[in-house]
């Protein structure tokens, strides 16, 4: 059982972001660029190509719509929302993917904890979607995701917990770096983004994970009265 205060001012670091970003979307570029070459010089056929171009593309797509949310202004002024909607409404967007996977995700926020805290509804949706949709993909067919809410020492406190493999040390320390991923087809960004809106939020993400039984992401939130205004 391991747990790790993630560290914020990885998100400060823009050059690291910058880098990053060059790096990504140069890889599916070079592809792109070689494949219009042999294209130009008649060596190859369309037909086999297509996808693994339309892919490229699709990749550099997803980067650019991921990176937009970072690029938004974050707003200041945030407004008194309920946290059970919020979730509910991300469990509907993502209730398809769940479904496919035989996955439930259980809410359990009571009414008491769901009106305590100020934020921006859209980027809070944001976090729920992105540790949600990582944790459905961590499982395999079939179990639940818990999202759970509690009040501890003036804070809001919102746990989500999966069943899936849990995350190695090596790998935590790892976690919100911009495009860390692990799997084929991320692009490890959605914790990046989740902690800095948390951030904004003068909030805090820890994760904790035990092997083979799942992981555990801790959102804690400041209460309503205890913010500035
Ligand atoms: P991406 O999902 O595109 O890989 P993220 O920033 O969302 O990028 O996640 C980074 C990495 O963190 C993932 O590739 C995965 O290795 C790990 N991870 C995040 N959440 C979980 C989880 N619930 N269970 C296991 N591993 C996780
Ligand atoms: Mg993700």
């Amino acid at each position: 059982n391991q747990e790790l205060a993630l560290k914020s001012e990885k998100l400060t670091v823009a050059g690291q972001l910058a880098a990053g970003i060059a790096h990504e979307i140069r890889n599916p570029l070079t592809s792109i660029k070689g494949f219009l070459q042999l294209l130009k010089a008649g060596t190859i056929d369309i037909a086999n190509y297509y996808n693994i171009m339309a892919n490229e593309v699709t990749r550099i797509d997803t980067i650019s719509s991921e990176l937009l949310v970072l690029g938004k202004p974050i707003s200041t002024t945030y407004k008194l929302e309920n946290i059970f909607t919020l979730v509910s409404e991300v469990k509907v967007l993502l209730e398809t993917q769940a479904i496919m996977k035989g996955i439930n995700i259980e809410l359990d926020i009571p009414e008491t904890v769901a009106a305590t805290i100020k934020c921006n509804a859209t980027q809070m949706k944001q976090v729920f979607i992105n540790i949600l949709k990582n944790a459905i993909e961590a499982m395999n067919e079939n179990g639940n995701i818990y999202v759970k809410g509690h009040i501890k020492a003036n804070k809001a406190i919102i746990k989500i917990t999966d069943e899936g493999p849990g995350i190695p040390q090596n790998i935590i320390k790892k976690l919100g770096e911009p495009f860390f991923t692990t799997k084929e087809t991320g692009t490890g960004l959605g914790l990046m983004i989740c902690y800095n809106i948390i951030e904004h939020h003068k909030g805090t993400i820890s994760v904790e994970s035990n092997p083979n039984k799942g992981s555990t992401f801790t959102i804690t939130l400041p209460l309503k009265e205890n913010c500035d205004e």
